[in-house]
């Protein structure tokens, strides 16, 4: 039995999809106007592991990842510049190309993070017309209304704003923590498409029955989600900042437009912190995944630091903690390439790490455990096949490539195969004192000798 957190009810679940065996996900991707960080990979790896986790339970995932390229602007709120214009300012590209680079550039450090690509990877800017289409529903509903610099979207016609987040009309208002246009009806109403100022020089922009211009942030996520996967669907996920205002805004839009319950589990991850505070783009804080691999590290090292630690706690990233996480990961491999396998053993099973392992990853994902659970296993009297049965269950979840190791290839260097051609030499001719003294010096280079058949077999010791 699978239980996840779920942070709308705030407490551990039983997973029960709406339409079993499928199971719906969608997961927020990244605004692609900057490098993604080792922040970003926590992230997606965490999604990683529960999509993992939701097929190691025999469901078939249907997962989808937005990538946004429009619409983001640099404030959470709805002001300042969009990210992406900013960005292609910056480095005199067009907006597009800025998109596609890191899009390209974050898709392949998926990759190396071995990552399971998404059934579906939705961009922004190709879906316009339908977040026009649901802003239109919106409209018909009365939740919406214009003002000079777009059309809003009024939480006053969604009573349950705040239920994910917690942060309710009341308490906004009483905080008073976002910034006031004084147009907007409330502080917390948010903008489903801004227009774009009459001297704008911008270079993604869009007709639509309000005005020429370009959606806000969170419309695209309601309206591709609602596209791929449904009106209403089983996991959604995301960093924790996601929770506050994008989510708590996908499900008020969602379901306004269509009345019913948006998404039934809702999966944050906690940040990943360095030197106490989160990483971010603007605390110019962060390590990509190429500094990572620059610095002699494997991206599957990366993977596994994110295996020690549980998606609802902080992962506080130390270099030093990366380099215990590579040499872990070298000793898994090291071990795993020296599994003698027997055919005959193949019979024997380790069924209770693996019960242990199922009992940890069915525990709202509590990969620390089930890693440890691993190394118990690799300490274990099983025989080496019957270990490397399980470990390759296991690496369904891990995702460390274990089935692709080779079991280790010994080099015999050529001055231990000249005395290893003396010795079978002395053997022939019964010499036996030099036979032996032979051996000794093979044995003292770190070999080991093995007679069979009248010859002399050297092997890693
Ligand atoms: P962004 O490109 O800023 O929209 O971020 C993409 C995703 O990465 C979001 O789900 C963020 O919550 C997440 N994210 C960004 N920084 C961090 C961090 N330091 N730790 C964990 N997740 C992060
Ligand atoms: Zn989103």
């Amino acid at each position: 039995m699978l239980q996840l957190y779920n942070s709308l009810t705030r407490k551990k679940e039983e997973f029960k999809p709406i339409n079993p065996p499928e199971v719906g996900l969608y997961t927020c991707g990244p605004t692609v106007y900057d490098y993604d960080h080792i922040g970003h990979a926590w992230t997606y790896t965490t999604a990683d592991l529960l999509r993992r986790t939701l097929e190691f339970n025999d469901y078939k995932v249907r997962q989808v990842m937005n990538i946004t390229d429009v619409g983001h602007l640099t404030s959470d709120g709805d002001t300042g510049e969009d990210k992406l214009e900013k960005g292609a300012r910056r480095e005199g590209k067009t907006v597009w190309e800025v998109a596609k680079y890191y899009t390209d550039i974050f898709l392949k450090h998926r990759n190396d993070l071995n990552l399971l690509k998404p059934n579906v990877i939705c961009k922004a800017t190709d879906h316009i017309p339908e977040m026009i289409d649901l802003i239109k529903k919106l409209e018909a509903k009365g939740a919406t209304y214009v003002i000079t610099d777009g059309v809003y979207f009024d939480i006053s016609k969604f009573p349950a704003y705040g239920k994910l987040s917690g942060n309710t009309l009341e308490k906004l208002k009483a905080g008073a923590r976002i910034e006031v246009n004084p147009e907007k009806k409330n502080p917390a109403d948010f903008a489903l498409w801004k227009f774009s100022p009459a001297d704008s020089k911008r270079e993604m922009e869009w007709d639509s029955p309000w005005g020429k211009g370009f959606p806000g942030w969170h419309i695209e996520c309601s309206a591709m989600s609602m596209k791929y996967l449904g009106e209403s669907f089983d996991i959604h996920s995301g960093g924790e900042d996601n929770k506050f205002p994008h989510h708590e805004c996908e499900i008020a839009q969602t379901e306004t437009a269509t009345g019913k319950t948006f998404v039934n589990y809702w999966f944050h991850t906690r940040f990943l912190m360095i030197n106490g505070q989160k990483m971010s783009k603007s605390l110019k804080n962060f390590y990509t995944l190429d500094d990572v691999i620059k610095k002699g590290f494997s991206p599957l090292a990366m993977r596994y630091l994110c295996l020690t630690a549980h998606y609802r706690t902080n992962l506080n990233f130390t270099w030093k903690s990366l380099e215990a996480a590579q040499t872990a990961l070298n000793n898994l491999y090291d071990a795993v390439g020296r599994m003698k396998i027997k055919k005959n053993d193949s019979k024997i099973n380790c069924a209770k790490f693996d019960r242990q392992f199922t009992e940890a990853i069915n525990d709202d994902i509590n990969t620390p455990k089930a890693i440890a659970i691993m190394w118990e296993l690799m300490k274990s009297q099983y025989p080496d096949s019957a270990k490397k049965q399980s470990l390759l269950i296991m690496d369904k979840i891990f995702g460390l490539g274990l089935d692709k190791i080779k079991k280790k290839k010994i080099t015999i260097p050529p001055e231990i195969k000249k005395l290893a051609e003396q010795r079978e030499k002395a053997r022939e001719e019964k010499n036996w004192a030099l036979a032996d003294q032979l051996r000794e010096k093979i044995e003292k280079e770190g070999f080991a000798v093995e007679d069979t058949d009248g010859k002399t077999k050297v092997k890693n010791k």
